[in-house]
């Protein structure tokens, strides 16, 4: 039975982390060795890197590009797709995932707040758009220049820098009526912050994961089990 109700007034937003991805073969973050794939997050997944062994960094993302090709949307995925082409417009979708798992499961109106694996960017912000880049590095001297010389850099938000579409991701949780929260933490910031953003002009809030998040209090409600079991069928759309 369905245990969401969507009004025909409510402006949904979905923010989706690794879980979601998780039954695509797709691993989640937190590793109990604190390790992210084998690598210490401060090797691969920082500007500074990036600026003392680009060859590792590259290495990491194309390992990390050949996992995303394989791996298949599963059906919280297709959930969220659905749900979009019921709501249209009232319906918009933020990932901090990487992975183009949702665009391939058929979602439109969405942003990657933390990048994408399938382009690339110059590494000096010289203010040219990210390019489509699937290729699987296996050194340094693969990889491309920009038209300016910069190398391209993988278009992903390294820790330390600023998430991208902010202004966006402000505006449309300001006029969201209900949030709904699959697949995160709730450690990273400030993603983790959203749903408190939500909650201070009276939007419900929904978690959906197999276990409570840290900020899982300022939730109304927490749908526990794994996205891709529970999420088909979860949604009742009000006409
Ligand atoms: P996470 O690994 O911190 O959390 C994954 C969450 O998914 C957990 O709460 C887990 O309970 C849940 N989950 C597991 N299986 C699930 C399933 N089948 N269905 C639903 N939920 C499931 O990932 P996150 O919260 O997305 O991390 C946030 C951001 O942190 C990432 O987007 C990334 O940019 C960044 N990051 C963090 C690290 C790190 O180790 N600190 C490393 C790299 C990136």
């Amino acid at each position: 039975m369905a245990e969401i109700l969507i009004a025909p007034s409510d402006q949904v937003f979905v923010l989706t982390g690794a879980g979601i991805s998780a039954e695509s073969g797709l691993p989640t973050f937190r590793a109990e060795d604190g390790l992210w794939a084998g690598h210490r997050v401060e090797d691969v997944c920082t500007p500074d890197a990036w600026r003392r062994n680009p060859a590792e960094v590259w290495a990491f993302y194309s390992t990390r590009r050949a996992a995303g090709a394989k791996a298949q949307p599963n059906p919280a995925h297709l959930a969220l797709a659905d749900l979009e082409a019921q709501l249209g417009d009232r319906f918009f979708l933020c990932t901090q995932n990487v992975d183009d798992l949702h665009e391939r499961a058929g979602s439109v109106r969405l942003v990657h707040m933390h990048g994408e694996l399938a382009r690339s960017r110059c590494e000096r912000e010289c203010g040219r758009l990210p390019v489509e880049d699937r290729a699987l590095y296996k050194s340094l001297d693969e990889v491309g220049r920009c038209a300016c010389g910069g190398r391209l850099r993988p278009h992903i938000v390294f820790f330390g820098e600023i998430p991208l579409e902010m202004e966006r991701i402000q505006d449309e949780i300001a006029r969201a009526t209900l949030m709904l929260v699959v697949g995160t933490s709730g450690s990273v910031y400030p993603a983790a912050s959203f749903v408190h953003w939500a909650r201070q002009h009276g939007a419900r809030a929904v978690y959906i994961g197999p276990e409570p998040p840290l900020n899982a209090s300022a939730f109304t409600q927490v749908v526990e089990g794994k996205a891709g079991a529970v999420m088909p069928g979860l949604f009742e759309v009000a006409s």
